[in-house]
């Protein structure tokens, strides 16, 4: 179900890859040699074109800086070890574009579409794909609100764009996540379910104040009680306890639906592990660390695919995690999904888009 669309291609007169360092990938830090640009004016889409990378001139007016109409997505392409460019579930980042959009007053792209832009721009970014184990081209599309205009209302033109980075690993060791009891990422009827801008720049305080203490990352509960985990930075969370996952149920909308722990939970039911999906208690997870219960903790996202949890902070103490090497099943979901990417295992789910 493939959408033709005709997208004008600009290469670039002068290629950066050759000062690229592929050894040494900071995490998007490093931007290949083109981007995708998209307008939407008159109620449509215009054409879609592919031009080599670089700034984009901006009104001091533009309504996205002001009013914050503003998404993104996140997503990898793989090179396979038959040298095939593959990209994972980029479907799933189409649909819940979609959702973001809606959420935002901000006019959808069809799944279809969407894949086909994402595809069509990683086909000439092809040479820009890692081929070090664990390193990816991650791909960031994205949409802002253009209008030049001082006022609250969804804005009528928008800039879709789409650019890639070669990537090395976001996190290289497990991390220390810290249980927040005070500030809030999401509230009900809130955009916590959608990938909004803003969700980011308001988690950048209470986070500080964690990294003060030495923690990676914050451990978000629920806004009103503070008593259930949600999720952590940009990853999903999941829990082994007594050998089943364990993950806070995405029904409300203050959790963003991932990728990377939908992709977890469907392969530990296709491995036939327990998986409840509900809601988890802060309370339980102390208790499930003290009895000896809890052997795994780790977060589930694009970035870093999966990230073991080492040290889970509660209050004025640490819940310490069993060892890394222990931990059977984040390991071989971790390196199953990475095979996956990498062409070495099959993709019984149809998962993998070739490009
Ligand atoms: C992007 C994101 C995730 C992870 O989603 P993936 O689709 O797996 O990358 C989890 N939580 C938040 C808040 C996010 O922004």
């Amino acid at each position: 179900m493939q959408q033709t669309v005709s997208i004008k291609v600009t290469p670039t007169s002068k290629s950066k890859i050759e000062s690229v360092d592929w050894e040494n990938l900071p995490f998007g830090k490093v931007f290949s040699d083109h981007m995708l640009v998209m307008d939407y004016k008159d109620g449509a889409w215009q054409e879609a074109e592919i031009v080599p990378f670089g700034p984009i001139e901006m009104h001091p007016a533009m309504s996205a800086i002001h009013y914050g109409q503003s998404i993104f997505e996140g997503m990898k392409a793989n090179r396979t070890v038959d040298g095939d460019v593959v990209i994972f579930r980029p479907d799933m980042n189409a649909k819940r574009f979609i959702e973001s959009c809606e959420r935002m007053c901000m006019p959808t792209i069809p799944e279809d579409l969407f894949t086909e832009l994402v595809r069509k721009l990683v086909e000439v970014e092809k040479d820009w794909i890692p081929s070090k184990e664990g390193y990816s081209l991650y791909i960031r599309p994205f949409l802002f609100a253009t209008d030049e205009f001082i006022g609250i209302k969804p804005s009528e033109t928008y800039r879709f764009m789409i650019f890639t980075c070669p990537v090395g690993a976001y996190y290289s060791e497990p991390v220390n996540v810290l249980i927040e009891e005070f500030y809030t990422r999401a509230s009900e009827g809130g955009v916590g379910r959608a990938k909004v801008a803003g969700n980011y720049g308001a988690s950048l305080f209470p986070a500080r104040k964690g990294q003060a203490r030495g923690y990676h990352q914050l451990l978000w509960t629920d806004g009103k009680t503070h008593s259930y985990v949600e999720e952590s930075g940009t990853m999903n969370v999941c829990f082994v306890i007594d050998g089943k996952l364990v993950t806070p149920s995405e029904d409300s909308d203050t959790i963003l639906r991932g990728v990377t722990k939908r992709s977890v939970v469907e392969l530990a039911k296709h491995w036939g592990m327990p998986v409840e999906e509900r809601k988890v208690t802060v309370a339980e997870i102390v208790e499930a660390n003290k009895n000896g219960s809890l052997t795994e903790a780790f977060g589930a996202g694009t970035a870093a695919t999966i990230a073991h949890i080492a040290k889970i902070g509660y209050r004025d103490t640490d819940l310490v995690l069993p060892s890394i090497e222990s931990r059977d099943f984040s390991n071989k979901v971790h390196a199953y999904l990475d095979d996956m990417k990498a062409g070495k295992v099959e993709d019984p789910f149809g998962w993998i888009l070739k490009v």
